[in-house]
């Protein structure tokens, strides 16, 4: 039995750049030109300001974080997880930005003890070449 490829991101018009950051292993967040401040994901309205004309640039972010939840991941939903059960995904907020969250998996496995506030960084998954998705490792020992 052969394992089907996992699920490759579709970039669109909006989400390009940030495909584009990944796969050179650099985590860049949409940010609005008009309040400044970053929003994941991106829509056609800012959440923050309420601008209908955002005009998001992506910039990039320092891809550390901490966790503020998370679960095991027991059973795949989708193709191409299904050896890879059980993992870990986590809810991260990033350093740059109060409440500015993302999910990603945990690639340090899924027996990892976790607290709210352990500190992540962002790490990457190539999938197939030119393509790479974000995850998160522990930052063990970092002091920033
Ligand atoms: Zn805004």
């Amino acid at each position: 039995m052969t394992t089907p490829p996992r699920p490759l991101p579709v970039p669109d018009a909006r989400s390009a750049p940030y495909w584009a950051a990944t796969a050179r292993h650099e985590l860049a967040i949409a940010r609005c030109a008009r309040c400044d401040r970053f929003e994941i994901p991106p829509d056609s309205i800012c959440s923050h300001c309420g601008t209908s004309d955002p005009a998001f640039r992506f910039e990039p972010v320092s891809g550390r974080g901490v966790v503020r939840s998370w679960t095991v991941v027991h059973r795949a939903s989708l193709a191409g997880f299904t050896e890879e059960v059980p993992y870990l995904l986590v809810d991260v907020e990033l350093a740059e930005q109060t409440g500015l969250r993302m999910i990603g998996r945990l690639l340090d496995g899924p027996d990892t003890a976790l607290r709210d506030g352990v500190p992540v960084q962002v790490a990457f998954e190539d999938i197939v070449p030119g393509t790479a998705v974000p995850a998160f490792t522990l930052a063990l020992g970092g002091s920033s």
